[in-house]
């Protein structure tokens, strides 16, 4: 019997509405949530991205600013413009669009960014503090949205066992310290597992981020597996996952449709982190 597809969108506008309400409140007693998006250079998917970000803050009612800036710009003009935006009082959030030009060091840029307004949560001393499980406000954006997606479908992750499938910093790692967190029993595979399938046909949950249309097959499945797929390909004119979705979707427990669930879980996350930032700012006043 074919599992249950993840109604995303659904989540994605109740979550939505709950910040929303939070702004609201924020709002009221005068601290308006801002974010502002830096973005260097031409990537028309990177401007894709921030487009869609900037929406989903006035969506919510949040002030955004973006800084469409030039391929040229120097890190170190970079650089002081972020310095600018941790010592504005307006802005709580501060999101340097990736990827930049090469000739920019990333790492180097997000060190530069103040901890409590890392929105992306990529700063050192936030991913030390997801290790430790310190709570800050501060989540992985793309991770805290699929633990959001499990817990709203009703998932207990507890005791079970989740398998991830890559291990970047944006994805992979944090997601498994969060799967961690809930008590989960977490295995990480990557591009140098002899055996994946072996492995991911033991996951109770089972979480890809790859980034190769279709790696992932019915042979990788436990049946009745809970399938979140992070994956985004453009392949042919279409965004497509990691995970083959239509045979996938005969013997999972329930999957997420690519487009339309981890994408948008992501950009309301990064609209959850900036509300957090700004309630977490009234304290340090
Ligand atoms: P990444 O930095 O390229 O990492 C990919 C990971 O997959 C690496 O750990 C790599 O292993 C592993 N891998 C590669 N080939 C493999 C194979 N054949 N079998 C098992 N593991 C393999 O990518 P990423 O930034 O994590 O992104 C992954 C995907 O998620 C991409 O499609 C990206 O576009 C998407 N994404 C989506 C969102 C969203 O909001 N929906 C956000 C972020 C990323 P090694 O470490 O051994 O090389």
């Amino acid at each position: 019997m074919a599992g249950q597809v993840i109604n995303g969108k659904e989540i994605v506008a109740t979550i939505r509405e709950e910040i929303k309400a939070e702004v609201l409140e924020l709002t009221a007693v005068g601290c308006e949530p801002g974010l502002v998006v830096i973005i260097v250079g031409d990537d028309p998917a990177s401007h894709v991205y921030v487009n869609g970000k900037e929406k989903a803050c006035a969506q919510v009612g949040i002030y955004s600013e973006v800084h469409r800036l030039p391929a040229e710009t120097t890190q170190d003009e970079l650089v002081s413009l972020i310095h600018v935006f941790n010592r504005d009082a307006r802005i709580h959030g501060i999101l340097v669009q990736s990827p930049l030009p090469a000739h920019i060091n990333e790492d180097e840029v997000v060190d530069h960014i103040a901890p409590d307004k890392d929105v992306d949560c990529f700063h050192p001393i936030n991913v030390g503090n997801l290790m430790i499980g310190k709570k800050t406000g501060m989540k992985p954006c793309t991770p805290a949205g699929v633990i959001q997606v499990l817990k709203r479908i009703g998932t207990e992750i507890s005791g079970k066992h989740a398998v991830v499938v890559g291990r970047s910093n944006i994805v992979g790692k944090p997601m498994a310290m969060l799967l961690l967190q809930e008590n989960a029993t977490v295995s990480i595979v990557h591009s140098r597992t002899p055996d994946m399938a072996e492995i991911t046909r033991q996951a109770d949950i089972l979480v890809v981020a790859v980034g190769k249309a279709n790696l992932i097959g019915p042979e990788h499945v436990k049946p009745g597996a809970i399938v979140i797929d992070v994956g985004m390909n453009r392949t042919d004119g279409k965004l497509r996952g990691d995970v083959d979705f239509e045979a996938v979707k005969e013997i999972s427990g329930a999957i997420t449709p690519v487009p339309g669930c981890v994408g948008p879980m992501t950009i309301t996350m990064l609209l959850q982190n900036t509300v957090n930032a700004a309630r977490l700012s009234q304290n340090t006043q």
